[in-house]
């Protein structure tokens, strides 16, 4: 298991999303749940998991290019509808046509999982202009806001959100300054909102993954970092999506039902502040 996977293991056109030795239980059984970034990467294995829980899962994504037709039949293999919703999350408006969609399509909706991110690493501060800030911001934090506010005009007692954070909100990043920055506002806002909705009976939580073979790694880091690509983890090694999703389906069950307001950090044993 101690084993660095490498780039050959992501870039299998058929990673493993489901272990062989997880057993599902039903544990979201008749649930609806949106999941932005659904189709691809961590949010791939969060659909196929939930969707082998129970669930029927709504999918937003941005584009073609990581298959969504691939992981809608790979949801629905696993026994869950699923929708899929085509935009852009830095627009308020889609967020809440999404949120309307689903809702549209399922009837009702119980769990947002607000996953969708991007990066654009950096040599220094100097090389962020405005234009990547503003996009950094608008998809990693300004969207999860958007997303919240429409989905709690359907969400109830029982029902919860989890946020997609990252170990890079607890330690120094020096190459994604920008990014970390929005990671560590998931993380609060996480926290802020969770208390503010514990009233209504919605919890509101965070997963903070540490290094997970992605295509948003693939992409956007130059060979050296993929080379040393988990390296800096207790376990010597990058995670496989399929590591993330019981997270995401603990959280979003019964068995979390006094959890609210927390993170749960699947690093591989990286040592976090905060
Ligand atoms: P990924 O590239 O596979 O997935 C990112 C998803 O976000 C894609 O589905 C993409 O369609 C969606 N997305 C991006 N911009 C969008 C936009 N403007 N509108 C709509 N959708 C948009 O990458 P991933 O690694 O699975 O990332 C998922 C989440 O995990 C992100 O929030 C990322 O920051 C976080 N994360 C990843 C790692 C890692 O090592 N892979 C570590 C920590 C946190």
């Amino acid at each position: 298991q101690n084993k660095q996977p490498g780039i050959e293991a992501e870039m299998d056109p058929a990673p493993e999303y489901i272990k062989e030795s997880y057993k599902a239980a039903g544990k979201l059984s008749g649930k609806v749940a949106l999941i932005t970034g659904g189709d691809s990467g961590i949010g791939r294995a969060v659909s196929i998991h939930f969707a082998e829980e129970g669930a029927d899962i709504a999918i937003v994504y941005l584009d073609e290019d990581q298959d969504a037709e691939t992981t809608k039949n790979l949801v629905e293999a696993a026994g869950g509808k699923c929708l899929l919703i085509k935009g852009d999350v830095k627009k308020d408006s889609f967020c809440r046509n999404a949120v309307e969609k689903a809702v549209k399509e399922f009837g009702k909706l119980n769990i947002l999982v607000n996953n969708a991110g991007m990066q654009f690493p950096q040599k220094d501060v100097k090389a962020i202009d405005k234009e990547q800030l503003e996009t950094t911001f608008q998809t990693n934090i300004f969207a999860y806001f958007y997303f919240a506010e429409a989905a709690l005009e359907y969400l109830k007692a029982g029902d919860c959100i989890i946020n997609t954070t990252s170990v890079t909100a607890y330690r120094s990043s020096p190459s994604l300054i920008d990014y970390s920055s929005t990671k560590g506002a998931i993380t609060t806002f996480t926290r802020s909102l969770a208390t503010n909705l514990t009233d209504k009976g919605i919890r509101v939580n965070a997963v903070a993954p540490g290094p997970v073979w992605t295509p948003l790694i693939v992409s956007s880091f130059d060979e050296e970092k993929i080379k040393s690509f988990g390296s800096e983890t207790a376990m010597k090694r990058a995670g496989q999506p399929s590591e993330l999703g019981p997270a995401y389906v603990f959280l979003a069950s019964e068995d979390a039902s006094f959890i609210t307001g927390q993170v749960i950090h699947v690093n591989g044993g990286e040592v976090v502040n905060g």
